[in-house]
C-alpha cells in the first residue's frame, strides 16, 4: 500500500503538471470508485482550473479554483498515472479525468478496487479525513503529548492514521528498527529517552524514503509510471530469515492480527517489558 513517502512523490511528479490545467470531463468506469458523491457535483469542477495540489497523510488532495478538491486515496493497488491520452486504456483503469488542450489526462488504475475518490468543498476537507499530525512537521514536544493517555502496543499505533497520518505497514517496521523498538512493546512503558529516538527515526526513515522516491514492492509507481528506488534501502520489511545488518541476527517475522512485523530481536529486544 502507498504510504507517505509514495504519496509525496506522486505528488510531487504531479503538481508542476496539473497545477494550471482545466478539467474538462470526468469518466468512472467503475462508479463504485466515486464514494460519498454522486457523479453531479463532479460537474462542477468542469471548466474549472486545477491550483493547487497536496499530500495529508496517504491522501492525494486537488484543489480546484471554485474551492472544491477531489479527494484520492490509493489503498491497496491504486495508481494515480499522468499520461497520454492515446495511450490504450486497461480494464484497470477506472477513472479518466481529462483538460481542456492538452494531449495528457489524469487515470486511477486499481486493480484490487480498494481505492476511494471524493469531492469536498476546499475549506472543509481536512475535517473529512480526521487525520493526525503530519509525522515530518509535527515539533518533538507536540510528538511527545499525543502519547498522553495512549495504549496499546507501539507499532499499532504508529498505523493509527489519527495517530500521526501517513505510516503505514513497511515503514512502520522501518522506523521501529532505526529506533532499536520493538513493534510490541506498549506503549505506556517507553521511556523518555526512547520517544526522541522515536521522533529522530520517523524524520530519518520517511525523509531518506522521500529522497528515494518511495518504495516499489509490486504496485506503486509515480504519476509517470516509474518505480521508487527505497526498495534497495529496507532493512527488515520483507526480510524474514535474511541477517540483520547491524548485528547480523536472522531478521524475524511477527505474525498478529492478520499483519506481519519484521524486526530484529537481537537490536529490537525488550527483555521483561510486556512483550509476549
Ligand atoms: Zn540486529
Amino acid at each position: 500500500m502507498p504510504e507517505l513517502p509514495e504519496v509525496e512523490t506522486i505528488i510531487r511528479s504531479l503538481s508542476s503538471k496539473l497545477i494550471g490545467l482545466e478539467g474538462s470531463s470526468f469518466n468512472f468506469f467503475f462508479p463504485g470508485l466515486l464514494k460519498n458523491n454522486d457523479q453531479d457535483i463532479l460537474q462542477k469542477l468542469k471548466g474549472k482550473k486545477v491550483i493547487h495540489l497536496r499530500r495529508r497523510g496517504k491522501w492525494i488532495l486537488i484543489d480546484f479554483e471554485n474551492n472544491l478538491s477531489l479527494v484520492c486515496h490509493l489503498k491497496m493497488t491504486g495508481q494515480l498515472l499522468f499520461i497520454p491520452s492515446e495511450r490504450p486504456l486497461d480494464k484497470h483503469t477506472h477513472f479518466i479525468l481529462s483538460f481542456k488542450d492538452s494531449r495528457y489526462e489524469l487515470r486511477f488504475r486499481d486493480v484490487r478496487k480498494f481505492g476511494s475518490i471524493s469531492c469536498y468543498p476546499t475549506p472543509e476537507v481536512l475535517k473529512f479525513l480526521n487525520l493526525g499530525p503530519e509525522p515530518l512537521r509535527v515539533s518533538f514536544s507536540h510528538f511527545r503529548k499525543l502519547f498522553q493517555g495512549r495504549r496499546g502496543r507501539l507499532k499499532n499505533l504508529l498505523l493509527n492514521q489519527s495517530f500521526l497520518a501517513g505510516i503505514g505497514n513497511i515503514y512502520a517496521d522501518e522506523i521501529l528498527f532505526e529506533a532499536k523498538l520493538h513493534p510490541g512493546l506498549p506503549v505506556s512503558l517507553l521511556e523518555e529517552e526512547e520517544f526522541l529516538r522515536l521522533w529522530k527515526a520517523i524524520r530519518f526513515i520517511l525523509r531518506m524514503a522521500i529522497e528515494y522516491r518511495g518504495t516499489s514492492i509490486r504496485d506503486f509507481r509515480d504519476a509517470e509510471g516509474q518505480e521508487g528506488d527505497f526498495r534497495n534501502r529496507l532493512r527488515v520489511y520483507g526480510k524474514e530469515s535474511e541477517l540483520c545488518s547491524r548485528c547480523g541476527e536472522e531478521i524475524e517475522r511477527l505474525r498478529k492480527g492478520g499483519r506481519s512485523s519484521f524486526f530484529c530481536p537481537q537490536c529490537q529486544v525488550e527483555k521483561n517489558r510486556g512483550i509476549d
